[in-house]
């Protein structure tokens, strides 16, 4: 099995890539709904995530990247419903390692489990390319039949970042525009006076929980502190050389379940504040 589910709330699991190193592993978003189920990002594909979730669900899926990154596309070809933001659908078309940021310091750090994936190589990793079958644009809303997802454009980590908010729950999708860790501004495509602008309008939305790109998900306060933090010049990564030895050193697992424990509690307190 190269991929693990977990449940975090009532219509919303977590699937992960199990050998894809913690601080690489992209959040994988399974949200059923009445007629139609929903995966938000599709990890790095180095296993078929379709085959492992077919049986999860009997409903069409609409699947939806957040934005074109190889830790977030992988898998998006296995979909026949592939959404995403139309500033975004030319690199997925051509896949070209270093659109999807997939280049330089990335390849010679260790991301995949070697015990696992043997004869996984960086310099020959490569995505699958395939198209968008529809564009998502700020205010475009998705209906799963029993909840509704309003679509935020979040430009600024990449130009077509973009956010699922659900406006009754107060929960938002952020892909890599909000996760709680070093945030990541300095990509070819990346844009620091935009991903400002997406910072400040996240802080000052009514989102109680955000379920990041990355990473156990997080409340309102915690999403300030991660912002707060990013505006006054830290929690980036500027060296991912230096960052990748500096995590090694501090002891940090490469590879190992991440702690959900507090995430689900935070979950499970502003369900019960809707649910009353
Ligand atoms: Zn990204
Ligand atoms: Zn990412």
């Amino acid at each position: 099995m190269y991929y693990k589910i977990f449940k975090i709330s009532e219509g919303i699991s977590l699937i992960q890539e199990i050998y894809v190193a913690n601080f690489m592993r992209c959040n994988i978003w399974h949200v059923r709904g009445k007629e139609f189920d929903l995966i938000i990002d599709t990890g790095m594909g180095l296993s078929s995530l379709k085959k492992f979730i077919i049986d999860e669900i009997d409903k069409p899926i609409i699947s939806v990247i957040t934005h074109s990154h190889f830790d977030h596309c992988g898998s998006l070809h296995e979909f026949e419903n592939r959404l995403g933001h139309k500033s975004e659908a030319k690199i997925i078309q051509n896949m070209r390692n270093e659109d999807i940021v997939f280049s330089g310091a990335w390849k010679e750090i260790q991301i995949i489990d070697k015990v696992k994936f043997p004869n996984y190589e960086g310099n020959t990793f490569h995505v699958t390319p395939t198209t968008l079958t529809g564009f998502l644009d700020e205010g475009d809303v998705i209906d799963l039949g029993n909840r509704t997802f309003k679509i935020l454009h979040l430009p600024g980590h990449s130009p077509g970042s973009i956010g699922l908010l659900d406006t009754k729950s107060k929960e938002l999708f952020s892909g890599d525009a909000l996760y709680d860790g070093e945030l990541l501004d300095e990509f070819y495509h990346s844009d620091k006076t935009l991903f400002k602008k997406t910072l400040n309008r996240l802080k000052n939305l009514d989102v109680e929980i955000f379920h990041g790109g990355h990473f156990p998900s997080f409340n309102k306060k915690r999403a300030h502190k991660i912002i707060e933090t990013y505006l006054s010049g830290s929690n980036t990564i500027k060296d991912v050389s230096k960052w990748f030895k500096n995590s090694q050193s501090k002891g940090r697992q490469i590879f190992s379940d991440q702690d959900w424990t507090l995430a689900k509690s935070i979950i499970s307190q502003n369900e019960n504040k809707f649910s009353s």
